[in-house]
């Protein structure tokens, strides 16, 4: 990863809220953390993966997420969310098509959570608390 230091693009900050915005422990923190979070390495080859870093003097988000916070688009994309020791740590995009054209995810093409497996028909989100 190349190391860089900007601020979120529009779409980038889009992208985030799009993930933060299911219901799970620390997402209340995990969201204020994403205000002033800078991109800190941009992977070369043109994915769109970043890593991220949280600016000082906020909170942990508390809970070390062993997995990734998930988004999926028809077949040929994944968005991961990483969140290490408590803090944003980096958004990465998978490419399942090998394709030049590799447009940045918009969240009206994404569903929230992991990709369904196959023969699975059980859906269980969107469940009210
Ligand atoms: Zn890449």
């Amino acid at each position: 990863m190349k190391r860089v230091s900007r601020p979120l693009r529009q779409d980038e900050k889009v992208l985030l809220a799009f993930l933060l915005s299911a219901d799970f422990p620390g997402c209340d923190v995990l969201r204020m953390q994403a205000e002033s979070t800078t991109v800190v390495g941009e992977c070369e080859c043109g994915c769109g993966t970043i890593g991220l870093e949280v600016g000082p003097g906020l909170p942990t988000a508390g809970l070390v997420k062993p997995h990734p916070l998930e988004a999926y688009g028809e077949m040929i994309i994944d968005v991961l969310l990483f969140v290490r020791n408590g803090f944003l740590g980096s958004l990465e995009v998978v490419f399942y098509e090998d394709s030049a054209e590799r447009p940045y995810p918009l969240p009206a093409q994404l569903q929230s959570g992991k990709r369904p497996q196959h023969g699975r028909g059980d859906v269980s989100s969107g469940r009210e608390s």
